[in-house]
């Protein structure tokens, strides 16, 4: 058996890990969907339980000796029920997506239709995109921020990777109900929010609720899903397994369940208050500098800075910003004009940064920084100067010492 450490058995690939450890310590991370995972939960996913199959769910498994996978999944169902005050949750989906498709396979036939946010607007590509396959087996409809559609759904979603204000969730179903659609909330972006009791519930409106794990919430990379209902439950859990995953990661799921009782303590919180409060404080900053954004600012976690107005494009802003040690990324804002490769805004998020410790004196230098490069996209000595600054900035919030 091989116990050589990873930096002898492969030090090639110990060298990239080392240098992105670099890079996320020395930068400024600010891409709305990222977050940095404790110590705890990344010891929980690099550990033994990798090595487990466990096809099927806790005491239904098609494999021996999983007592202890099964105290795991058990420990990460009972906390996310908890967490979200939802009676049924289902920890195994491998990612997002895929608790969006199993919840698609659960309700939808193929070619029926999906309602869900323009893409440009804010929405995700598993929201029924032409180029994923929620818009390759169903027809994906869309609406715009300012709602208005034609499409007769099966199932509309309400949720996000790119607005910065709240749903209303009592509205989507009204409108659900009108149409006899289900509706599917992916609360992948604010589910921590929801988890503090920042941001309205998706119950009991929802039928189905699915989310990451990785962003707000602060897990391992994964995916979730919330139901009311048993019979929901039944169907969306044989949608996972055996409807488009098989063994699930038990490794994963028990670093789930650690993310789960880190975000049910007070200082979660705390911490998702601050997230908050932060994005708000970059918000004023940028406001203040001249910029425009997206519906004027920002309710929770996420300002999409509108650029539409300037030579700047999001692409230029996303490479000048890397350069000096900022980690954004371009996205479209509405009635976007120019290429989804190119775009007029850069979506900004302040999890990542919170959970460092950054407060609202570093929110409002940052905002001073965004504003010299954005000025001076092209200018390298403008670009070394910030990114040297925001490498002194970052030796004052260290990471995992
Ligand atoms: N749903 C929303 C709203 C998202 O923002 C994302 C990820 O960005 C996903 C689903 C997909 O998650 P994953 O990347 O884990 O597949």
């Amino acid at each position: 058996m091989n116990n050589q450490s990873l930096i002898e058995a492969d030090p090639e690939i110990f060298q990239t890990i080392q240098k992105e450890s670099v890079r996320q310590k020395n930068g400024l991370e600010m891409i709305a969907s990222e977050n940095y995972a404790s110590l705890a939960v990344m010891q929980a996913q690099g550990s033994i339980m990798t090595n487990k199959y466990a096809e099927g769910y806790p005491h239904k498994r098609y494999y021996g000796g999983c007592e202890f996978v099964d105290q795991a999944e058990i420990l990460a169902i009972d906390r996310l029920k908890k967490l979200f005050n939802a009676p049924f949750a289902n920890v195994q989906p491998h990612s997002g997506s895929q608790a969006n498709q199993a919840v698609f396979l659960a309700n939808l036939k193929l070619h029926d239709t999906i309602l869900g946010l323009d893409l440009s607007n804010g929405g995700h590509l598993t929201h029924g995109s032409p180029v994923n396959s929620s818009g390759i087996f169903y027809r994906g409809a869309t609406y715009k921020i300012d709602p208005e559609s034609e499409a007769k759904p099966k199932l509309i979603i309400a949720g996000y990777s790119a607005y910065p204000r709240f749903l209303d969730f009592e509205k989507f179903k009204n409108i659900a109900d009108d149409v006899g659609a289900e509706l599917l909330v992916d609360m992948a972006h604010f589910a921590g929010l929801v988890a503090t009791g920042h941001h309205p519930s998706p119950f009991p409106y929802a039928d189905y609720v699915t989310s990451t794990t990785h962003k707000t919430l602060r897990g391992p990379r994964g995916g979730i899903i919330l139901t009311q209902k048993e019979e929901k439950s039944k169907l969306v859990n044989s949608r996972i397994f055996p409807g488009i995953q098989g063994g699930p990661l038990m490794h994963v799921i028990a670093a789930k369940a650690v993310a789960f009782g880190e975000a049910l303590r007070p200082d979660f919180k705390t911490y998702i208050g601050n997230v908050i409060l932060n994005a708000k404080t970059l918000s004023e900053e940028l406001l203040s500098q001249g910029f425009e954004l997206v519906t004027g600012g920002t309710d929770n976690h996420l300002l999409l800075l509108d650029l539409s107005k300037t030579e700047v494009t999001g692409k230029l802003a996303e490479t000048a910003l890397d350069e000096s040690g900022i980690t954004v990324n371009k996205n479209t804002v509405p009635n976007e004009k120019r290429s989804p490769f190119v775009t007029s805004g850069i979506r900004i998020g302040t999890p990542a940064l919170t959970t460092r410790g950054m407060g609202p004196n570093e929110m409002r230098q940052i905002g001073k920084w965004i504003t010299k490069v954005l000025k001076n996209p092209e200018d390298l000595k403008v670009k070394a100067q910030v990114k040297a600054e925001v490498e002194s900035l970052t030796q004052s919030f260290p990471l995992y010492t």
